[in-house]
Parts: C-alpha cells; sequence; structure tokens
C-alpha cells in the first residue's frame, strides 16, 4: 500500500494545538477545583446548586460577581413579561426561512424600536460574534465601504469573535495585525493604501475604552472605516445606554460601524448593528449575503419582545437610575479593594494574585458564598493572574462589603505567603 498523505498547516492566523493545548488545561485546573462547569439554579440574584448535582459545592448558595448583565435587566418582571407577550402575540417561535425571503414582522419591530433609540439604522442579528463574522468579509471586499478593497487592521487585541474572521478576510484582502490602539501605525497605513478598515473593541474587557476622538481624526482625514464591537459598554454607559462609541465619536456617519451584544447589559438576546448613511442597496447586501444575516430567522419570537421591553426601560428614567446604581455599587467595590481599574465607570475589576494561588483564591471567594472568575497564565499572560469581579446593579452593599473583606483577607494572606524577591 502507498503511503498516506498527511497535512501541514500554515496557521497563519490560527492554531488549535496551541489554543486548546494552552487553555483546556487552564479549563480543566478551574474545573477539578469547583470554580467552572457549576450548575446553580437563579432566584432572587443569588444561585443555588442542587444537592443532586455532583460537585464539591452541591448545595451551596452564592452570589455572582461574574456576570455581564450589569443592569440586572435580564431578570427585570417587564423583560421576562415582553419575552411571555411577543410569544403570545405572534402564536410563533421560530418561522424559519431566509429573511430576505419572507419574514414575520417581530425582528423589523425590534429593529424600529432600536433604531429610534440609536438615532441610526438598526440590523439584527443572534448574537455579536455572528453579526461580526457576516459583515468583516463584505468590508474586505469593499462592498461594506466605498467599493475599494481596504487594508484591514485587526487591533491586537480584537475580541476573539473578531480576531476569528481574520482569515475569511484574508481571502478578500489584505490582513494585519496591529499593536494596540497603535494610531500611528494606522496612519502610516492610510498614508500607503487608498482604503483602510481598523477593527477593535469600543470597550475593552478590562476597561479602558478606544480612542474614538484620535480615529475620528483619520477618518476625516483619510477616510478610514472602523468597525468597532462596543458589546461591553450597551445600557451600562451613556444616554438612553447608547454606548461609548455613540456616546463620543464624532464621526457617526457610514465610516463607522458598531456592532453589540444584546447578551450582556442590555439584558436580552441577539446582538445590534449600527449604521448610519448606507445606501438601501448596501443594507439588502448585508442582509443577503452577511451570512447567518441570512440563514434562519435570527431572533426568536420571545427574544424580539424581551428586547422591546428592555428597549423600553431604556427610554425611561429607570435606565439612569440603574446605571447610577450600578456606578454606586463600582465606587463602593473601589473604595475596598484597590485595582489598576479603579476610578473607571467600566464594571470590570482585576484583583491581582499569582499564577500560583488564584486557584486557591478563587475557591476561598467562592466558600465565602461568591464567584468570582479567576483568570491565570497560560490564559493570561505570566503575571496579570488575578480574579475578575463584575459589578451590576442589583448588588446590594451587604453582598459588596462582604465580598471585598474576603478578597482583602485572601489578598494580605497571598502577600504575607509570596518569595522575598517578589514582595522586596
Ligand atoms: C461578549 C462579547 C461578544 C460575544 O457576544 P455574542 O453576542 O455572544 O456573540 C463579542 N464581542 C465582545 C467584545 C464581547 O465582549
Amino acid at each position: 500500500m502507498t503511503e498516506r498523505k498527511t497535512i501541514t498547516p500554515t496557521h497563519r492566523y490560527r492554531n488549535n494545538d496551541k489554543l486548546i493545548g494552552i487553555g483546556n488545561e487552564f479549563w480543566d485546573m478551574s474545573e477539578r477545583n469547583g470554580l467552572a462547569g457549576i450548575v446553580a439554579d437563579y432566584g432572587d440574584g443569588v444561585l443555588r446548586t442542587d444537592a443532586s448535582h455532583e460537585f464539591i459545592d452541591a448545595g451551596h448558595e452564592f452570589v455572582n460577581f461574574s456576570c455581564c448583565s450589569y443592569l440586572d435587566l435580564d431578570s427585570h418582571p417587564k423583560v421576562v413579561e415582553g419575552g411571555i407577550d411577543a410569544l403570545r402575540r405572534y402564536g410563533v417561535l421560530d418561522h424559519c426561512i431566509a429573511r430576505s425571503r419572507v419574514q414575520i414582522p417581530a425582528m423589523l419591530e425590534l429593529e424600529t424600536s432600536l433604531g429610534e433609540l440609536f438615532g441610526a439604522h438598526v440590523v439584527c442579528s443572534i448574537a455579536a460574534s455572528t453579526a461580526t463574522f457576516g459583515l468583516l468579509p463584505l468590508i474586505a471586499s469593499g462592498h461594506l465601504g466605498n467599493g475599494t478593497r481596504p487594508l484591514m487592521i485587526f487591533d491586537k487585541n480584537a475580541h476573539v469573535s473578531m480576531a476569528n474572521v481574520k482569515p475569511v478576510c484574508a481571502d478578500e484582502t489584505e490582513v494585519v495585525t496591529s499593536r494596540h490602539h497603535d494610531l500611528d501605525f494606522i496612519e502610516d497605513a492610510c498614508k500607503k493604501y487608498a482604503r483602510v478598515a481598523y477593527v477593535c473593541d469600543g470597550s475593552d474587557s478590562l476597561g479602558g475604552y478606544a480612542p474614538v476622538k484620535e480615529l475620528a481624526e483619520l477618518q476625516d482625514k483619510y477616510g478610514l472605516l472602523v468597525y468597532y464591537d462596543d458589546s461591553h459598554s450597551l445600557s451600562a454607559y451613556g444616554e438612553r445606554g447608547v454606548g461609548y462609541v455613540r456616546s463620543h465619536s464624532p464621526v457617526l456617519d457610514e465610516r463607522t460601524i458598531v456592532v453589540m451584544t444584546l447578551n450582556k447589559a442590555f439584558g436580552t438576546s441577539g446582538a445590534a448593528i449600527v449604521l448610519d448613511g448606507y445606501a438601501k442597496e448596501t443594507l439588502r447586501v448585508i442582509e443577503r449575503f452577511g451570512g447567518a444575516l441570512n440563514y434562519s430567522q435570527l431572533l426568536n419570537t420571545p427574544a424580539v419582545g424581551a428586547g422591546l421591553a428592555s428597549a423600553e426601560i431604556h427610554r425611561t428614567a429607570e435606565l439612569t437610575t440603574l446605571q447610577n446604581r450600578l456606578y454606586g455599587n463600582i465606587a463602593l467595590f473601589d473604595s475596598l479593594v484597590r485595582t489598576d481599574q479603579a476610578g473607571s465607570s467600566f464594571p470590570i475589576r482585576l484583583v491581582p494574585m499569582s499564577d500560583s494561588t488564584v486557584i486557591e483564591a478563587g475557591r476561598r471567594v467562592f466558600e465565602a458564598g461568591f464567584y468570582v472568575s479567576p483568570v491565570f497564565f497560560p490564559i493570561v499572560a505570566r503575571g496579570t493572574a488575578g480574579l475578575r469581579v463584575m459589578m451590576r446593579a442589583g448588588q446590594t452593599e451587604r453582598q459588596i462589603r462582604e465580598l471585598c473583606a474576603v478578597l482583602v483577607e485572601v489578598g494580605a494572606e497571598q502577600a504575607a505567603a509570596l518569595p522575598e524577591e517578589v514582595t522586596g
């Protein structure tokens, strides 16, 4: 028998051997220590693991301090009712046919409502990652833009949902990766290439915001197209919760595209693609050729109904009340535990710990009744391990004070246990 061929991959844009080789070790260790793979029922803001689940902490109660529903809208009675109501009103869960052929008016209703909220044209998608997977290749080929294939610059820290699309874009145009927010690099590219598109997060998952004003200058000077994923700041930030980019970018026209998940602070399901100034023909191209944007009916009816209810809350003073409650909780946390993120309005904090002890620290905090997620090498760079804490509007003062007391205690023990060359 002749010898059969094996394949040597090029790994230009991704490498699963490396990804899984490194990442799986992290997940296994987290799960062995009861800090991943948890199953728990939710009620009154508290989670309970059932004694029938085979976990170390079966029967345990805890408050989730690692949840991105920053305003607790996902359990808001009006949002829950909105989902039930829409299902009754439309009488169908998921009318499955490409929307460009036949659609029920449900998603159009949500798109109209969100469009009014943002003062823009909104296209909904089942997830931000799905929207990105549909849109970035259209940007790469110049069909979403001015017709010229752009050099596509992906920010080094662009969320994995964007980085994952590099190989597809690279089949349509040239793709490069820049250092984080490297404006000089982007400007140099703008001088060399007829068209440039820059892909980045509007708000980073560990705080920090995109330099939207500086990017707007490049947009004005060179016609730079910027694709922002502002998933982390929708609802939690800005008037009527329009997010960071749309609160601050001076360029809100066809040169700025913003995608935001509805799964985080907005509290429902799906995503919003927010567009300004695109011709009807371009919108049709997005709808017809944006990949999963034109497969099955995107958002099922309850997700649409919940979205309509959440959008209504965004139009009332209640949103400001919830945002202020969130900011108050963040300020209380900052007054009790010091982190590099202190002082920012962004709801995520990383309490630094050492790589070798962060899992043990996470366990101690969990046993005290709070879930925070440990992140450590090799998932993050060596020396940047810590417990990731996410603040929400619905956390009570008592819960925050108790969590912080445990964090301070655990942190102090760690500092005392560190070898001298590290502390000194
Ligand atoms: C959470 C997150 C996503 C994922 O959103 P989905 O709607 O679940 O795809 C995408 N991008 C960023 C920046 C996120 O933080």
